[in-house]
């Protein structure tokens, strides 16, 4: 019924916002800067008398648990396993929750194995056969880098030799030598994630955080062999941990942080103009303008799903950022 729902409603792409509950004692001075209203919108308040209201296809409140955010999701999954291709990105400034809600932590965990246990689970449930095959790469720099190439762990080279990206006959989009390992079951994917996290160029665990300036891009390519019609669908999922939204002028950042924060914010400025322009049924879509729109070219479109999480910060100091990511938003409806 969801799921009717979802593929019924025009167009392909939704905008969910998710706003960060507060934590280790955060305390407002004032009023709640964000305030979630309904289901669907959010409520910004700047002084007591001006205040703006933003829509969304739905709004996941602070309290909102991984379950509750995950069943919102799962109508996107199970389109995936109806043959389409699916994007799920998490945008946001740094520390808004992207990496909570895709990644999650041992205890909560998000979206990423969430999605891989529900495609294995309905996998099993249906009567198609299905094959999955997992990969993982980062976009720095405007670079892709493979992020389960084994030689590359090894050298530990931040610049290993980027991929490049081809469109097949049919429009698809191919990562030249991006690896793709088939795998059988929830243990066995969450494993290589593992593996591909902790080659991360910027991973989390750098004091400078340059995890907040790369993309994080999981593919799960399935092929469907259906006895009954004779046909053989790949299709893809992806799942993206974006880079921080936050405007590298503002950061004060310098150097490479300048150069990798401004390589951020393009390629999401290019992301919000592609999606816009699908939104817009405008002729030209400009996929060409960064490496995350190329990669995501037949991901993002006619024949695809996409689910975008705006993530934002419950906090007064953050409430810049939280109007610029608001305002991103707004352009993608
Ligand atoms: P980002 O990836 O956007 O930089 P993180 O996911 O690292 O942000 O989140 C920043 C901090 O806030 C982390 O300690 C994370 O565990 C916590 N956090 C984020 N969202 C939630 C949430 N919904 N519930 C509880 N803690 C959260
Ligand atoms: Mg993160």
């Amino acid at each position: 019924q969801v799921l009717n729902e979802f593929l019924n409603l025009k167009g392909n792409i939704r905008v969910f916002c998710r706003i960060r509950p507060t934590i280790d004692g955060e305390k407002f001075r004032h009023l709640r800067p964000v305030v979630p209203v309904d289901s669907n919108g959010v409520l910004l308040n700047f002084t007591e008398n001006k205040t703006k209201l933003y829509n969304f296809d739905k709004v996941l409140h602070p309290a909102s648990s991984q379950d509750e955010v995950f069943s919102e999701i799962e109508p996107v999954i199970k389109s995936a396993l109806d043959g389409y291709n699916v994007c799920i990105l998490a945008y946001g400034q740094t520390g808004t929750g992207k990496t909570f809600t895709m990644e999650g932590t041992a205890d909560f965990p998000g979206v990423v194995p969430r999605t891989i246990e529900a495609l294995f689970k309905q996998a099993a449930e249906c009567n198609h056969t299905y094959i999955f095959s997992f990969s993982m790469l980062e976009i720095y720099l405007g670079h892709l880098k493979d992020l389960l190439i084994p030689q590359a762990r090894k050298t530990n080279d931040p610049m290993p030799p980027c991929l490049s990206i081809q469109t097949d006959p049919n429009g698809g989009i191919v990562i030249d030598n991006l690896v793709s390992i088939q795998v059988s079951n929830f243990n066995h994917a969450i494993s290589l994630y593992r593996l591909g996290s902790q080659l991360r160029s910027t991973a989390s665990t750098n004091s400078n955080k340059a995890s907040s300036r790369s993309h994080c891009m999981i593919r799960i390519s399935m092929t469907c062999s259906d006895a009954t019609v004779r046909r053989k669908i790949t299709n893809k999922i992806w799942m993206v941990d974006l880079g921080g939204s936050e405007r590298v002028l503002k950061t004060k950042a310098w150097g490479r942080r300048f150069e990798e924060g401004k390589a951020i914010n393009l390629s999401l400025s290019a992301l919000g103009d592609v999606i816009n322009a699908l939104q817009r049924k405008n002729s030209h879509i400009p996929y060409r303008n960064s490496k995350l729109t190329q990669v995501l070219k037949d991901s993002l479109g006619e024949d695809s799903k996409t689910l975008m999480l705006v993530h934002v910060s419950p906090k007064e100091e953050d409430l810049c950022e939280t109007v610029c990511s608001l305002n991103f938003a707004l352009r993608l409806r």
